[in-house]
């Protein structure tokens, strides 16, 4: 999917960096691993400072000591996450990130303190708006877009928050507990794929805790896992005041404190050093990183000729000076890829431009078009949905309907306006204030005024398409079977509004699809029963049944479910084919699982775009598994009743489960199931294909049991062959088969002897000793269990 990185520009190699390095006094070198202000690096002899800004669907340049948005210099406001992860276009997203780094690089940004792609555990989580989607695969292959988009332009990214902040609530003190394989499968898998693929130059540590830890100062996560498994070289750097234990967090690998820290950690990491709590080298390793950082911003800028802060002095903070009109194109072509036409009962979409057509609700005028918080930035220019529409029907009629809070006296004329309206537009969505940076949602309804003004219009005339403008889901299930169209318009940036227009009218076809599902209701959500958590800890108990892999596993009616979204055409898939990819043993990175071929054809009038998904499952598997995960996909736009083969590529590692007991990747042998469709519950083809086991066995320990043993592939055959030669009867074969190997010298007469149970292992894990042997002691173990206790 992801093509390669075209250049690793942000990226310098470590050679020069730790010459420079080795010169510093100790003094010098500690002063690096912390900011210099709000958003810059510190400098050192030899050693440059680079400015650090938010995003990333655009950027947010403050002065370095600043940390407010007023001051913000205006940049093109793309799409948040929440809609370039319903894009599902990996191609389309690494474009907008191309523009970020064209549009960093004019105001003098080096790294762009994003993408967040944390998962979507609970509709609750008050940041949802700055994140992909509920499932790993699809936050990982958009981030990674992204950040190979940024990074050709010269600019760092900061892959964030590594890793689990998945709400708001306490979030610099929570603790995210979980089990390895839902760590390892769920929340750390997106991260590996972006780390994996696209290399991004730095990483954001995130402030909550995993497990009891600060994730800044857990050196499994930040190093060992990191660096180790996954091959990262860039740059740890905290969330901005994450930092708990400073000498901790460098022993763990979190080379970048920000923002600056103060003279006070200068003084504390020299002593720590001194008396020994601290070890130089890690010191030195991390400000080599540091450097590195440093150094590569520095040529990236001298390489451009537009970077730098000349036109940002110039251009001041006056909007029109900053705008774009070719961005500002990609922004409301990237919004109308994003927009997911949930329902269009009746064919009332598209609009034929004659139509006379009331449009209710202030969120039409007054758009929400992103977050607020850290990635909010000032757009260049801001396109409401109204004036679009205006523009593209000559009888529009518009009555606000509801303001802020309440609106009885705006409603009465909203009733009026629709009364001879052929379509009536009603846009509803969250208000700023019901999601935000810092606090969790408390619910997933829409404001009470709206829903009763709906109904009021709904009594006059039915003929209404909701358009929706929220970061993350909300309830549909109230009136979704009452209105004929429903329109996610999600927060679409500030093309939002012309973008919602293309759609409505037809000039677009859509093609977004839910990167999360829309629940019937809040008390069915993966999360609904330990969310946000008590006493600062908040458990992960749903593991890796997540998103939809829950409401599969649990067989949950859901209103719109993962992947859904209408087209004004309609698509038809034939041919399935599934075959295995080729496997070098050991499952390494890029080794081709699955190739997966569907012939897809547009069987309706006009030309439109198809998301081909690809879920895969492994049916039997003894190891609890989601039903589907996706495991592929791809856009295809296909004129009417034109065909194409898309072929879709499943990478072997993206079938691999976390085997907790032999703590790794596996894969597992069987035949799998490949489901094709167009949603995760809109399947249109399956076929099965022979997955080889990638051959790792686990060892067999003193503390496995006899039924492991029964199972494993070198003893196995021998261990069941004599045991059901020794006549159990069934009841004692299930008792015996749960006992432990180290158990069975300490059972009344066994006579088998430690020896011998390691002799069992020995040959169990190729490290001597024959078979017959040493399983020959547990056949007479077996002979004395058959006797009558
Ligand atoms: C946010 C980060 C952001 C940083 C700098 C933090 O509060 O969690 O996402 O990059 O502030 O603004």
């Amino acid at each position: 999917m992801t093509k390669k990185p075209q250049a690793r520009t942000a990226v310098a190699t470590a050679a020069a960096p730790a010459a420079i390095v080795r010169k510093l006094t100790l003094e010098q070198k500690v002063r690096l691993l912390s900011g210099a202000s709000f958003w810059t690096t510190a400098e050192a002899p030899g050693v440059p400072s680079a400015f650090l800004a938010d995003g990333p669907h655009g950027v947010r340049r403050l002065a370095p000591d600043v940390g407010d948005i007023e001051g913000a210099v205006p940049a093109t406001c793309f799409p948040p996450a929440v809609a370039l992860g319903s894009t599902f276009d990996v191609d389309l997203v690494r474009r907008v990130g191309e523009a970020v780094a064209d549009e960093a690089k004019q105001r003098g940004i080096d790294v762009v303190l994003g993408p967040g792609i944390n998962i979507k555990r609970s509709p609750l989580c008050g940041r949802n708006f700055e994140y992909v989607s509920e499932d790993p695969l699809l936050a990982g292959e958009i981030g990674a877009a992204l950040v190979t988009g940024i990074q050709s332009g010269g600019v760092a990214t900061s892959l964030k928050h590594f890793a689990a902040n998945n709400q708001e609530t306490e979030r610099m003190r929570v603790s995210a507990d979980m089990d390895e394989r839902t760590l390892r499968e769920i929340y750390l898998r997106g991260f590996q794929r972006v780390v994996t693929k696209a290399r991004p130059a730095t990483l954001m540590s995130s402030y909550n805790r995993i497990n009891g830890t600060h994730t800044g100062e857990d050196r499994r996560i930040t190093t060992d896992i990191l660096r180790g498994e996954w091959g990262f070289e860039g740059l740890v750097m905290s969330d901005w005041g994450a930092v708990h234990d400073r000498v901790a967090g460098i022993h763990a690998g979190l080379d970048l404190e920000m923002p600056a820290a103060g003279e006070g950690r200068v003084k504390e990491l020299v002593a720590a050093v001194g008396s020994g709590t601290l070890d130089v080298a890690d010191v030195d390793r991390s400000a080599t990183r540091v450097v590195a950082l440093a150094l590569a911003a520095q040529a990236a800028r001298e390489k451009t000729a537009d970077g730098g802060m000349p036109p940002l002095a110039e251009r001041g903070h006056d909007p029109e000076a900053w705008h774009d009109a070719d961005h500002h194109a990609l922004a409301r072509e990237a919004a109308s890829r994003a927009v997911v036409l949930l329902k269009n009962a009746g064919g009332l979409l598209p609009l034929a431009p004659r139509t006379r057509v009331a449009v209710i609700g202030e969120l039409a005028r007054t758009p929400r078009y992103q977050g607020s918080g850290s990635s909010q930035i000032v757009p260049t220019r801001l396109d409401d949905a109204l004036a679009a529409i205006q523009g593209a029907s000559p009888d529009v009629v518009f009555a606000p309907g509801y303001g802020q809070t309440s609106g009885n006296d705006l409603a009465a004329d909203a009733v009026t306006a629709v009364r001879d309206a052929g379509v009536v537009l009603f846009f509803a969505g969250l208000p700023q204030s019901a999601e935000a940076e810092g606090r969790d949602r408390v619910d997933i309804e829409l404001p009470a005024v709206q829903l009763e003004l709906l109904d009021r219009v709904l009594e006059v005339n039915p003929r209404v398409v909701v358009v929706l403008s929220n970061g993350s889901v909300v309830r549909l299930s109230g009136f979704a079977d009452r209105v004929p169209v429903i329109v996610e318009g999600w927060l679409l940036g500030q093309a939002g509004g012309g973008a919602l227009a293309d759609v409505l009218y037809g000039r677009v076809n859509p093609s977004g699809r839910l990167a999360e599902t829309v629940p019937l209701r809040i008390e069915d959500t993966p999360a609904w029963t330990s969310f946000p958590g008590t006493g600062l800890h908040v458990t992960y108990g749903e593991g890796i049944y997540v998103g939809y892999r829950w409401y599969d596993a649990r067989d949950l009616d859901v209103p719109f479910p993962f992947g859904h979204g209408l087209s004004y055409t309609t698509f038809a898939y034939s041919g399935l084919g599934a075959s295995t990819g080729s496997t070098n043993g050991k499952g390494s990175s890029g080794t081709v699982g699955l190739t997966v071929r569907v012939t897809v054809t547009n069987t309706g009038g006009v030309a439109g775009r198809e998301v081909v998904q690809c879920y895969v499952s492994l049916p039997g598997s003894p190891v609890p598994r989601a039903p589907r995960a996706l495991a592929a996909f791809a856009v295809v736009y296909l004129a009417p009743g034109e065909s194409r083969e898309v072929e879709l590529s499943v990478a072997r590692d993206d079938l691999a489960y976390w085997d907790v007991q032999a703590d790794r990747w596996r894969v597992e042998g069987g035949t799998y199931r490949v489901a094709v469709g167009a949603s995760s519950r809109d399947i249109r083809a399956t076929a099965d294909a022979e997955v080889p086991s990638d051959g790792v066995v686990p060892p067999l320990t003193a503390a496995s049991s006899l039924g492991e043993a029964m199972a494993h592939p070198v003893i196995g055959r021998t261990v069941t062959g004599m045991l059901q030669g020794a006549g159990l009867s069934d009841d004692v074969m299930i008792m015996t088969s749960a006992m432990p190997l180290d158990r069975l010298p300490y059972q009344p007469g066994s006579g088998v002897t430690h020896k011998q149970v390691q002799q069992l292992l020995d040959v169990a894990n190729g490290t001597g000793g024959v078979v017959t042997r040493a399983a020959g002691k547990v056949l007479g173990l077996a002979s004395r269990l058959r006797r009558p206790r």
